[in-house]
């Protein structure tokens, strides 16, 4: 078995982790991955569980999060759930894709860093309800719906609420749709740690508990709030968000790629939507400029 044991839960590693929780009969499998090698390690994996019923619960619409579902799982499942926010997303890939990187792109298009079929969900989940044992757990902000998953034993998947050291190191600035929800959602893992759970485990990145969760959340923390503040310096100038976007990634000396700066542009229009009041529109020939305002 590659499974790692984790508390009350067992742990498939990769990009993201998948979390296997065994309640009764029934096994959940949270954030199933992407990709054909997943689908096999998932598919051994289950026949060793000696499941009577297997339900898979999707944390995010994230395509890398799901797609496993549509390349081989979908037949041993008996249930898909997901937030209700995020449920459309996850259904249609068009609202996936262009809520992700701001526009249309077709499924299988060189940009997209991953494929992104369309995911049957069964049904909807909400955050502070119970499923069975598991708790669901508010984590919105990387996204508008985002749900964490909290076991009796004290094991809270994260999902993609906070990033490991080298998601940071690699992206500069973490994607987040909303990044003030984002923030309150870190406040949370904060406040929460060695209280509502022990364990914290990121999709991408290693799993931590005691002082590194600590350390973990406060470096996620810093570089949330740091790009914000980051962000209200480049628009001093008035700049397009893909100026914004460019200039924010030269701050963390990410290498710019198209892919990157798209998911970057974002987490920029993130910023500027939730600090709204901020900042000032104008219009150029280099389309609509940002800057903060003056008052
Ligand atoms: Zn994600």
């Amino acid at each position: 078995m590659t499974l790692l044991e984790i508390g009350d839960s067992l742990l498939l590693k990769g990009s993201p982790s998948t979390l296997f929780y065994r309640g009764d009969d029934t096994v959940y499998i949270v954030d199933p991955g992407h990709g054909k090698k997943r689908v096999k390690q998932i598919r051994k994996e289950i026949k060793g569980l000696d499941a009577s019923r297997l339900i898979s619960i999707i944390t995010h619409y994230h395509s890398d999060h799901h797609s496993a579902i549509s390349q081989g799982l979908r037949e041993l499942l008996d249930k898909v759930m997901a937030p209700r926010l995020d449920a459309p997303a996850i259904r249609d890939p068009l609202i996936r894709v262009s809520l992700t990187f701001g526009m249309p792109l077709p499924s299988g298009d060189p940009l997209l860093p991953f494929h992104a079929p369309p995911i049957d969900v069964d049904e909807g989940l909400d955050p502070g309800t119970l499923l069975g044992s598991l708790e669901i757990v508010d984590l919105a902000g990387h996204t508008p719906g985002q749900v964490g998953i909290l076991t009796p034993g004290g094991v809270l998947y994260a999902a993609d609420s906070i990033f490991g050291p080298r998601v940071l190191d690699t992206y500069g600035v973490p994607y987040h749709f909303n990044p003030c929800r984002a923030l309150k959602t870190l406040e949370w893992l904060r406040d929460s740690l060695g209280d509502r759970f022990e364990i914290l485990v990121p999709s991408h990145g290693p799993l931590v508990r005691g002082g590194e969760a600590e350390a973990l959340v406060e470096s996620n923390l810093e570089r949330v709030r740091g790009a914000g503040e980051a962000l209200l310096d480049i628009l001093s100038e008035p700049r397009s968000v893909g100026e914004a976007a460019y200039l924010l990634a030269s701050r963390y000396s990410v290498s710019p790629s198209p892919e990157r700066l798209m998911l970057i542009e974002t987490a920029v229009k993130g910023y500027i939507s939730c600090m709204r009041g901020t900042f000032e529109a104008s219009a150029g020939t280099r389309g609509v400029m940002w800057r903060t305002s003056k008052s």
